[in-house]
């Protein structure tokens, strides 16, 4: 194994931060000893129009799972993100909105905010829309979806967001699960310097019978100045609508447990989950890690890449940030456009302190070189932050050289649609990091190492990860599948939520998830994590991506099928095959040697830009013809180019 590295906390940001090593200890513990009071305190971060007496109500009993926090308190999403702020910052910025032209940006006070908010809700009661319905959001990363989504929660609609690079069968099929009334859209989407007809997506899925059933109407964005069709029963402009309806309106009192928001999660492992998000303990936790993970102070300019299609676009973008009173960077763009220095160009412009990104944007940066960000002023950034996958060391390297120019801490979280925030995760001020570890649990999670029996297992180990008791991020279940919720999370290990992924803890207690408990290697009885092959390789100067997965051995039980994508520069030959092979026994041992070798163009990733293992396992067996769910695909063409060059042929 190559040696481990430690990143000790920096002193002089630890005087600083939120949280250092000492406060930590002392507040986790009471966060897992004294819940009651650990949480009925954190939970005042909020404004409550009735403040709650019960705190935590919870039981991961699979006959019975039920999770409520803060049930007899009554609050308003929008309002703690909106209406509290305007007296003492009305005029700061809440929103920087960066758009896919470099040339195109707006800076969104929290008085304007709350403005455009109040006109939408009033647009949205006007077309019908009540309390409890549910409203589909299919937006590209402009402001009117930050807007569309704090109005709902102002009216008590729950919002669906559909990520805008999805097809009309699965906006479709999401329409229809949820029984959404409305959707609120824009006639294109602009990214990359392309016009991408969202609404004619719209207009398809509203040709699917059940879609058509519950949808009544579709409210459109003008993004794009360009011919629209158009079905004057059913459709709405945006523009036109807001322009009449009234700035005054009042925010519905919402139960803590009342629903704030359904969303699916990204469809690496099987069919997406439509989780149900709550409103009293989602908000207390998004606030509280958005606050001490990103050590965001009073000022700082924050920005994650996310889509708000995704959770962390929803936890750390929206939610998060806006309830703490933050200056939170919406970008609608890509970070290739108009050329690879895109992400420096608009940390300098903006003078971003937090930048929080994923893996697969990183390593697409590193293939470019260690200039890719041109002469792009860095120097306000405090702090990174990595997310969506393992960080393989390497990129983690490159991550804190390049980028963070060796003074930011590199906040790497592990956490899920599901769990709502962050879970893991070496906070700034108090954790020294180990690149690729996401290390320590954040306030009131209790992660635990069980084997295949479900027995703990303790000190270093590996295992399934799961978690003791509840948090108050916590989904609460699947949107009207309460049994498939509890059948997926809580029945393969009684009294634990499973969270599906597997993890190493070392000696000193840091976390390593090591991939998904459904990739586990097996060979020769040695069971290998994903993450492990995958970082040795990218540690390799020619490889830019790889995805590692099992397929049946004759000898080994298992072999070692591993898919390669190179650096720009780099030739596939039988040679480099070799010291690939070579490569991995040396780092990690000749039980890891990767038994077939395929050089990949591109990887089959979902739209969230995660390697869909499961299908490269399908090719791997010689087994593609039942590939499972690829709705959440993003480019199917991949798919046949790595069937065509398979290596295992039956
Ligand atoms: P599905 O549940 O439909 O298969 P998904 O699990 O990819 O999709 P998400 O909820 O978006 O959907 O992703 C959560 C998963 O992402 C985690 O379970 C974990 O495998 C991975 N992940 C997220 N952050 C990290 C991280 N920092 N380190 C390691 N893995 C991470
Ligand atoms: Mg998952």
């Amino acid at each position: 194994m190559s040696e481990e590295k430690i990143y000790a906390v920096d002193p002089a940001f630890a005087a600083n931060a939120h949280i250092d090593a000492e406060k930590y200890a002392a507040m986790y513990e009471q966060s897992v000893n004294e819940p009651e009071a650990f949480w009925g305190e954190q939970g005042k971060r909020l404004d409550w129009f009735k403040p709650y007496t019960k705190v935590k109500n919870t039981t991961f009993d699979p006959h019975n799972v039920s999770i409520k926090w803060f049930e007899d308190g009554t609050l308003n999403a929008s309002y703690n993100c909106l209406d509290r702020h305007l007296e003492t910052r009305g005029d700061q910025v809440a929103i920087i909105w960066e758009g896919d032209d470099p040339s195109e940006d707006q800076k969104i006070t929290y008085r304007d905010l709350h403005e455009r908010v109040c006109r939408f809700a009033n647009v949205l009661k006007a077309q019908g829309v009540e309390k409890g319905d549910v409203v589909t959001l299919y937006l590209p990363m402009i402001p009117e979806a930050a807007v569309a989504m704090l109005a709902c929660a102002r009216i008590g609609a729950v919002h669906s967001i559909v990520f805008g690079g999805f097809s009309p069968e699965a906006l479709a099929a999401r329409i229809e699960g949820a029984n959404s009334k409305l959707v609120v859209t824009s006639n294109y989407s602009l990214r990359g310097g392309k016009a991408v007809p969202l609404k004619a997506n719209v207009d398809k899925a509203l040709t699917h019978a059940g879609a058509k059933k519950s949808c009544e109407k579709v409210i459109v964005v003008k993004r794009v100045d360009k011919e629209t069709e158009w079905d004057d029963a059913r459709d709405v402009w945006y523009d036109e609508a807001v322009a009449a309806a009234s700035t005054d309106c009042p925010v519905e009192e919402m139960e803590a447990e009342a629903p704030l928001f359904i969303l699916y999660t990204s469809g690496s492992t099987g069919a997406p989950k439509g989780l149900k998000h709550t409103t009293g303990g989602y908000m207390v936790y998004a606030s509280m890690s958005h606050e001490y993970v990103f050590d965001y102070h009073d000022g700082d300019i924050y920005w994650c890449t996310a889509d708000v299609g995704w959770v962390t676009g929803h936890s750390y973008i929206v939610y998060g940030p806006l309830a703490n009173g933050a200056t939170t960077l919406m970008f609608e763009g890509v970070p290739s456009y108009p050329d690879n220095s895109r992400f420096g160009r608009v940390i300098e412009k903006h003078k971003v302190n937090q930048f929080y990104t994923a893996p697969t944007a990183i390593r697409a940066l590193m293939q470019q070189g260690e200039d890719v960000l041109g002469d792009s002023d860095l120097s306000t950034l405090k702090l990174l932050g990595s997310v969506g996958e393992p960080i393989n060391p390497e990129a983690w390297e490159w991550y804190n050289r390049v980028i963070g120019k060796g003074k930011c801490p590199i906040v790497d979280t592990w956490w899920q649609t599901e769990t709502g925030g962050i879970m893991i995760v070496p906070l700034p001020g108090a954790t020294a990091a180990k690149p690729g570890s996401a290390s320590m649990p954040f306030f009131g999670v209790q992660p635990a190492l069980v084997d295949n029996e479900g027995n703990e297992i303790e000190g270093a180990a590996e295992g399934n990860l799961v978690i003791k008791d509840s948090w108050p991020g916590q989904s609460r279940s699947i949107w009207g599948d309460h049994e498939r919720f509890t059948n997926t999370y809580f029945s393969s290990f009684k009294g634990y939520y499973t969270t599906g992924d597997g993890a190493r803890r070392d000696a000193d207690g840091y976390y390593w998830i090591t991939g998904r408990v459904d990739d586990v290697i097996n060979v020769s009885g040695h069971r290998m994590g994903t993450a492990e092959v995958e970082s040795a390789l990218v540690a390799h100067e020619a490889v830019a991506e790889a995805a590692v997965v099992g397929y049946p051995h004759d000898l080994k039980g298992q072999g070692i099928y591993v898919y390669v994508t190179l650096q720009a520069g780099f030739e596939p030959t039988d040679e480099l095959m070799k010291e690939l092979r070579n490569w991995v026994r040396s780092e990690i041992g000749p039980i890891a040697s990767p038994d077939l070798i395929q050089f990949a163009p591109g990887m089959p990733k979902t739209r969230s830009g995660k390697i869909m293992r499961r299908i490269l396992r399908k090719i791997a067996e010689d087994d593609f013809g039942a590939l499972g769910d690829t709705s959440t695909l993003a480019d199917p063409s991949v798919v046949d180019e790595l069937i065509e060059h398979r290596m295992n042929r039956k």
